[in-house]
């Protein structure tokens, strides 16, 4: 299946337990002022209804909106930068609510003989590119879905400076993936089950332990992955709750002896399903597609009040790959954007989508009803009022960070979708499940400054969410001129990164 094939490339990070976090300086207290800005004359798109305000003018100051004027009042702010905002849409920033960011913790702790030792050079600036792509497509907030112990030390790190407006970046939300091994949930268990330990939990008792240390270390969320058993995956999200955790991730593997089956999932729903083929997987298990199969399944998404990142992105691209063999072209320049490692993972032998195994696989030839399916359960879905947010899993290869976010909100138009319904979900209901304490996330008076500042209309047509003039980034804002000139600083570090992998190439036999 290809969740479990995602599982594969995605959940199986390299255990680095021992792996030095060596780039991360002591956490300085201090917090840069943010400043503030006037965005004159700019039509806001708030989201969280369906008004549109024209010529508004559009204070921000500390990272917050501080005022949205009506048409004609006068702002004097002293010391405020001034942007024009005349033909111009102000929206809420874009969150892509599942990607595996690529980090320098990733490399330093990889077990891949070609990444160790790598120069990364110094002050993160292979961090500082993957956050400035983010930025690019408007991407204010991204949640991470799991990584290796390095990479996640790396990212609450980051998720710091960040917030502290010394690396411009979106807001960060870094879960913790909690999965069993997968002999605990065979159907038939070759061999023994692995003893239960946190890192691997077969227990309750450790699904807890688990849970408990996520929150100690500052994790934000819990995904909980699809090999934990029906105890273990029962644990795991009760005592997510009573940590404050909202969890998404994988919904359990059905069919053994102690694995959840689908109507205890139901009883025992995740906030979120991180993607839909999670659901399809659910559809399909002991018999084949029905209607009647695809209503149950959404009367009970409806029951159950799981929301949903249905990844049609990610499925489209994986069954491209499937069909044409080849890993689909990105969208303009942003190829150029993607990082040296990333890309080297993009291409064979380490694109496992490309690989014979991946074809040779029982039911492959059904991966490509996979993405048709999906994407008539998330229209079927949405018509019920599921809750929606935007996910990618970037950088799964031809799936760039950031513009990847901006493709799912076309995929979700084109299942009948309203663009506004589009931004929200991209957006506001992201920022609802990652950060309920912190406001709405509409573009409202008092809300945290992440925004995106468009040069065309939204409303009339989805792909203008690519037509970006600049981003408020926690509360600062960014030209793309300026992300631009950024990027362009980094160019030569990818490039020597790139010279350093080819001269890694084993030689041609
Ligand atoms: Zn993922």
């Amino acid at each position: 299946m290809i969740a479990y094939l995602l599982g594969m490339v995605l959940g199986a990070a390299p255990a680095t337990a021992a792996a030095a976090t060596a780039t991360a300086p002591p956490a300085a207290a201090s917090v840069e002022p943010a400043g503030s800005w006037v965005v004159r004359d700019v039509t806001v798109i708030p989201a969280d209804t369906d008004e549109v305000l024209a010529h508004r003018t559009v204070l921000i100051r500390d990272g917050k909106i501080a005022r949205i004027l009506p048409p004609g009042a006068v702002a004097k702010v002293k010391d405020a930068s001034v942007v024009d905002g005349r033909g111009k849409f102000l929206v809420p920033g874009f969150v892509d609510a599942h990607l595996h960011l690529a980090t320098e913790g990733a490399i330093r702790g990889s077990k891949d003989a070609t990444l160790s030792g790598l120069d990364l050079g110094r002050d993160h600036r292979y961090d500082r590119q993957v956050m400035l792509s983010l930025l690019k497509a408007g991407v204010t907030g991204a949640a991470n879905l799991g990584g290796s112990v390095s990479s996640d030390d790396d990212l609450l790190w980051l998720r710091g400076e960040i917030d502290a407006g010394r690396i411009d970046g979106p807001k960060l939300y870094v879960g913790k993936l909690i999965n069993g091994p997968r002999a605990a949930v065979a159907a038939k268990p070759e061999g023994a089950v692995p003893a239960s330990k946190p890192e691997a939990p077969t227990t309750a008792a450790d699904g807890v332990t688990a849970v408990r240390r996520a929150r100690e270390r500052g994790y934000d969320f819990i995904k909980p992955y699809q090999f934990l058993n029906r105890e273990t995956y029962l644990a795991v999200v009760e005592e997510s709750k009573r940590q404050g955790f909202i969890t998404t991730g994988h919904l359990p593997q059905l069919g053994c002896g102690t694995c959840a089956d689908r109507d205890f999932t139901f009883a025992h729903p995740m906030t979120n399903v991180a993607h839909i083929e999670e659901l399809a997987r659910f559809a399909r298990f002991g018999s084949d597609l029905a209607p009647k199969d695809i209503d149950a399944l959404a009367q009970a998404m409806v029951d159950s009040r799981m929301s949903v990142s249905p990844g049609l992105i990610t499925l489209k691209t994986i069954v491209g790959m499937y069909v044409q063999r080849e890993v689909p072209p990105v969208p303009g320049e942003w190829l150029k954007l993607v990082d040296p490692v990333t890309r080297r993972e993009w291409a064979p032998p380490a694109n496992r989508y490309l690989s014979q195994a991946f074809r040779d696989q029982e039911n492959a030839d059904r991966f490509s009803a996979g993405y048709d399916f999906g994407r008539v359960l998330a229209r079927e879905l949405w018509k019920r009022g599921v809750g929606f947010t935007v996910g990618t899993d970037a950088p799964l290869p031809g799936l760039p960070f950031g513009v990847s976010a901006q493709q799912e909100m076309i995929e979700l138009r084109e299942i009948g979708l309203k663009p506004v319904e589009v931004l929200r979900a991209a957006s506001i209901n992201a920022h609802r499940l990652f950060d309920p304490g912190a406001g709405s996330g509409a573009v409202r008076e008092g809300e945290r400054a992440n925004l995106v500042l468009l040069n065309a209309d939204p409303l009339a047509d989805v792909q203008n969410v690519a037509k970006i003039d600049g981003v408020f980034a926690q509360g600062r804002w960014l030209s793309m001129e300026q992300i631009d000139r950024k990027l362009a600083e980094g160019e030569a570090f990818q490039r020597d990164l790139e010279r350093q992998l080819q001269a890694r190439k084993p030689a041609a036999p």
